[in-house]
């Protein structure tokens, strides 16, 4: 991954490793090992931010031992970090989750290393280590000693196939995995959904499962006919089911058009957010500096913030918090900012709730807006009732 470039202003934190007592035995003939020379390396650690790591290097004092060509270090260093890494374990583990399991870009990943780490990297070194990260998932996944060890004691497996389209225009993933120990066994890409391309999936899935040394119970999918005749073939006499949530989407289809089509009426119903975002922001312009550095900048509520995912209506309480400050506040124009900021809160939040689209047809997008648009609605109301007039007016 290159030399390392490091800003020439940093402070490392010196950490000193040597191998413990019980390391430093020769494993050839026993003798007490010697520490003749150590090695420097810098790298970034996660609670301690960049680390400057001297590592003892002990040998067999024994000139003709094999034990006296070898080197043996602290095994700390390799708990710390894997030899010329840069980061450590904690940093890895924490950018392969962030990426995967939350989805987070390698922009927003160097961003919040920045905020919550103070560790300035490069898109680069990020890239490379998500790389690495992937690499040691799959080879986990698909260590066949460890799937065979995992499958002793299933008795039968339940194998599913789908096909993705991770991008529109993209070629089509098709990922086999099996259900009973819930693990992604392996995933494709495919330029056509032709017999003859799926046959080859199942039949890597055959090879899979004779590997397993498992019976095959069930095929699930949403029966394409692709996948009806190919697991036919591959798979003789093995029963092929309906994937219930595939059936489920089918069978709930009109639902799903009314709900969408609720959506939109609520849509187009409550509307004015950004008239009323851009008076308060425009009425708080000529306050004095002093009293605009009291509160968070407007910018940053103004702009159009990625909604959350699970938009939540602010708690009574929450909502209650700024007008409860008021108690402290004496000037009217300070009253009147607490106010708008309950609004611009507000705002912020019934935009999220409007832009959130997810959910199938068990969770309906737009029921799940109305019951959200209702708390908020309730919510208001309680702040109106215990301050008549202000909030009232400047809704
Ligand atoms: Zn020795």
């Amino acid at each position: 991954m290159g030399c390392p470039r490091w800003k020439p202003d940093t402070q490392f934190k010196k950490l000193v490793l040597e191998p413990e007592p019980d390391e430093r035995i020769c494993s050839h003939c026993e003798h007490f090992t010697y520490i003749y020379e150590h090695r420097d390396r810098r790298l970034y650690t996660m609670d301690d931010g960049p680390v400057h790591l001297v590592s003892k290097l002990a040998h067999c004092p024994v000139k003709d031992c094999p034990g006296h060509a070898e080197v043996s270090v602290a095994v700390a260093e390799m708990n710390l970090a894997p030899p010329r890494w840069m980061i450590d374990w904690k940093l890895f583990l924490w950018m392969g989750h962030r990426r995967f399991a939350r989805s987070w870009s390698v922009p927003q990943i160097r961003s919040e290393m920045k905020d919550s780490f103070g560790i300035v990297v490069s898109p680069d070194l990020i890239e490379d280590y998500i790389r690495r990260y992937q690499t040691m998932v799959a080879a986990r996944e698909s260590d066949p000693r460890r799937m065979v060890d995992e499958y002793r004691k299933v008795k039968s497996l339940i194998l599913t196939i789908d096909g993705l389209q991770p991008e529109k225009g993209h070629e089509t993933l098709y990922v086999v995995r099996e259900l009973r120990t819930q693990r992604i066994w392996f995933a494709t890409p495919l330029l056509s959904s032709a017999e003859e391309e799926i046959k080859h999936v199942l039949e890597q899935a055959a090879a899979w499962v004779k590997r397993v040394g498992k019976p095959v119970k069930l095929w699930i999918s949403d029966k394409q006919q692709a996948f009806v005749t190919g697991i036919a073939k591959v798979f003789p006499g093995i029963a092929h089911r309906y994937c219930a949530n595939h059936f489920l989407r089918d069978v709930a289809k009109p639902v799903l058009e009314i709900d969408g089509h609720a959506k939109v009426q609520m849509r187009r119903k409550v509307r004015g957010l950004r008239d009323v975002e851009r008076r308060i922001l425009s009425e708080r312009a000529p306050l004095t500096p002093a009293v605009q550095d009291a509160s968070p900048p407007p910018v940053e509520l103004a702009a159009p913030v990625a909604p959350p995912r699970i938009p939540k209506a602010p708690s009574p309480n929450a909502a209650a918090a700024p007008m409860a400050m008021e108690a402290g506040i004496s000037s009217p124009e300070s009253r009147d900012r607490a106010d708008a900021d309950v609004v611009l809160a507000y705002a912020a939040t019934i935009r999220g709730i409007l832009n959130d689209d997810q959910g199938g047809p068990l969770d309906p997008p737009g029921l799940r807006m109305a019951g959200a648009l209702q708390e908020v609605r309730g919510s208001m109301q309680r702040c109106v009732k215990r301050k008549k007039g202000g909030l009232a007016k400047a809704i």
